[in-house]
């Protein structure tokens, strides 16, 4: 019997390995450049930036510190209103400090608009936006994103600390789901 392969669930690959390296090499010249003398915070939310977040660091040769939030949705009911709810809050203080808010895709935008919300209430210098991935289609809140690697089309997209059901987030590149996954009955 040959072993499970999370490879075998994709059905395309939307962004190869390669592809994201470069774009996140680019990201991160581009920040170490503008923050080069500003000592920023980075703030991310886990689970699925992490593997951005990681990369990403490591492309910006200057003074910077990292801290991460959890949040939950409250759920399908309450989700149009972007209310989330705060499982991991941040560690540090922002306060007078510069905060780049790193994210891994942007969906309809309501997430992240609570956390910004959130964010400029604890006093930061400036708070901009850093994302892997923007899906502009189900757009709900209207978001200035600062930094952005790639814009997708709208499909559910899993790899690079993206999952589904807890699982994928170690595949290497950006990939779509084959549909017999979540729908066992398609096949
Ligand atoms: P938003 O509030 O912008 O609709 O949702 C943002 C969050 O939804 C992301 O941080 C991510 O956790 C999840 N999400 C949105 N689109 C996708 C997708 O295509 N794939 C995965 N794995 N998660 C997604």
């Amino acid at each position: 019997m040959s072993e499970p392969r999370i490879h075998d669930d994709v059905e395309e690959v939307l962004l190869t390995h390669e592809q994201i390296t470069a774009r996140v090499a680019e990201l991160g010249a581009q920040l170490a450049t503008d923050y080069a003398d500003r000592n920023p915070v980075l703030v991310s939310v886990l689970k699925g930036s992490i593997i951005f977040l990681a990369d990403l660091v490591r492309a910006m040769d200057v003074p910077l510190a990292i801290d991460l939030m959890e949040v939950s949705s409250y759920g399908a009911a309450t989700e149009s209103s972007g209310q989330v709810r705060i499982l991991k809050d941040l560690s540090g203080s922002i306060e007078g400090r510069h905060v780049i808010v790193v994210e891994d895709i942007i969906d309809t935008g309501l997430t992240l608009n609570y956390l910004l919300r959130y964010l400029e209430d604890r006093g930061p210098a400036s708070i901009q936006v850093c994302c892997l991935l923007d899906k502009p289609a189900r757009r709900l809140a209207s978001i200035e994103i600062d930094y952005r690697g790639f814009t997708i089309p709208d499909r559910f997209v899993i790899g690079y600390g993206l999952d589904y059901d807890e699982r994928y987030r170690n595949l290497p590149y950006i990939g779509v789901l084959r549909p017999s996954v979540y729908t066992p009955a398609a096949e």
